[in-house]
């Protein structure tokens, strides 16, 4: 194929470095592309520039933290789903699944909810934080007159107006307490 910059030369495959931008950000991939012998000028063909698109995304999204292409199509393998199948899991749409696996970068929020429905890892981390922040709470029994409620920092009693003390030791030893069964009692 004969060089369109200087008309001269021929465009020769082979292994380059080049230089693409993604949200102002530039990265250099090496892929295969199109060298002129004569002047050096480097192009690509359409098929290398889908390549070009994605091994540059790829490279935002390994310095921001982000899953690349691969791996959310890995993800979404291992769960054995089909990208419709993938998009209903996430709560999006199939488009924004195939964008993903060819070179548009997710967003970060995206890629948070990704990694919370595929990893169970990353899943269980997100469980002890948010119990650490939210303890939760086990009610014990819950009557008429008073609710008995564990929660992971402390035990509390909730007293009803009219509860009285009698009445709370009965209930606190009343097994399989429900509101008519504490009524009779
Ligand atoms: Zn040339």
């Amino acid at each position: 194929m004969t060089c369109f910059e200087c008309g001269q030369g021929s465009l020769i495959s082979g292994e380059m470095d080049l230089v693409g931008e993604r949200n102002g950000e530039s990265f250099v991939v090496r892929m295969e592309g199109l060298k002129c012998d004569q002047c050096g000028f480097q192009t690509i063909d359409s098929v290398q520039s889908s390549e070009f698109t994605r091994l540059v995304s790829d490279a935002y999204r390994e310095k921001h933290g982000l899953l690349t292409s691969a791996e959310v199509r890995a993800r979404r393998a291992q769960l054995g789903m089909t990208q419709q199948q993938f998009s209903d899991y996430l709560g999006t749409g199939i488009a924004s699944v195939k964008r993903w696996e060819v070179g548009q970068i997710q967003d970060k929020a995206m890629d948070e909810l990704i990694r919370l429905k595929t990893d169970p890892v990353a899943a269980r981390r997100n469980l002890r934080s948010l119990e650490r922040k939210v303890p939760e709470s086990v009610i014990i029994f819950d009557c008429e007159d008073m609710v008995l409620e564990l929660s992971a920092s402390e035990t509390h009693y909730t007293e009803r107006p009219t509860m009285t003390i009698e009445k709370m030791s009965v209930l606190q030893y009343h097994e399989d307490c429900n509101a008519d069964a504490c009524l009779a009692a």
